[in-house]
């Protein structure tokens, strides 16, 4: 896991700091989590997506194109 860097005084915070433990400023609340969760968000819709093909698809898909 990456480490963040507090835009005030540039010290290193986690991702779970409310506020910055080298100034005391606050920091935002999605100031860690917002990338892994986007990323999480697409990871999740590519598998559904890949089930769903799986299983939308006929079970003879292979065929179809290499008759
Ligand atoms: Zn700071």
């Amino acid at each position: 896991m990456s480490h963040l860097h507090c835009k005030h005084c540039d010290g290193k915070v986690s991702a779970e700091d409310e506020i910055c433990p080298h100034c005391g400023i606050p920091l935002p609340p999605e100031h860690g989590r917002e990338k892994q969760t986007i990323f999480r968000y697409w990871f999740i819709a590519l598998l559904i997506f890949c089930l769903f093909m799986m299983f939308w698809l006929p079970p003879n898909w292979l065929q179809f194109g290499g008759k």
